[in-house]
């Protein structure tokens, strides 16, 4: 049996252990406070299969890209992938073609320029999309925010406003489309009961296999 490396031992007010593999393959336990290691030690034992499957799982995932925002280097866009062109001489800002087309002399620097793109290229097509859902659920968000967030795709507040990361518009429509739903649903049912996936099931039969979609390449979207 291999060794399992614990990347982190977490305790808190909990009355269980429970294991976490993160997207980055780490290993971490969460423990009541006062939890004996030799149980800790136990508790991991007894999942040991588990955790390696887990891990092994994660490794395979598409790893988050790491950019130098150099000529030709892939940014994804709604689900397909424009190599970056980096232009010479004053462009009329960034323009999405078969390529991202992104002026040299873009201030402060390419990197905050393609994500202030993004940013407002999100919440052009994240809006559009809400309206819609509006439409067809009657269901209407008190406001759509995008946000900065590495991990949450979407949120939504208790005053009954919707937010959702920017990063998301890289995913393709329809992973878009059930990030939006599943938050729009949020706002009649704040919890994820059986009553609440029922209830997404009902606007959209297929959001399993999207969900399942950004499960396994939120590390693309991380840039
Ligand atoms: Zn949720």
């Amino acid at each position: 049996m291999d060794e399992i490396h614990i990347d982190k031992v977490l305790r808190s007010r909990r009355r269980t252990i429970a294991l976490i593999v993160t997207p980055e393959a780490r290993v971490i336990v969460r423990a009541p406070l006062k939890t004996p290691a030799a149980l800790i030690d136990d508790f991991i034992k007894k999942h040991h299969g588990w955790i390696w499957k887990k891990v092994a799982e994660m490794k395979e995932r598409p790893q988050a890209i790491a950019h130098a925002y150099e000529e030709g280097e892939i940014f994804w866009f709604l689900g397909r992938s424009y190599p970056l062109h980096i232009i010479d001489g004053p462009g009329a800002g960034i323009q999405r073609t078969d390529r991202l087309c992104v002026p040299r002399t873009t201030t402060p620097d390419i990197r905050s320029g393609i994500q202030r793109w993004y940013r407002a290229e999100a919440a052009q097509e994240i809006r559009s999309r809400c309206m819609w859902f509006s439409m067809m659920t009657g269901y209407s968000p008190a406001s759509v925010r995008i946000t900065d967030a590495r991990q949450r795709w979407g949120s939504c507040t208790n005053k009954g406003g919707l937010n959702f990361s920017w990063r998301l518009i890289q995913a393709p429509l329809e992973i878009v489309d059930y990030v939006i739903v599943h938050e729009f649903v949020h706002l009649r049912q704040p919890d994820h009961s059986q009553k609440f996936w029922t209830k997404v099931e009902a606007l959209m039969p297929d959001y399993d296999l999207r969900r399942k979609w950004l499960r396994e390449n939120e590390r693309l979207l991380k840039i």
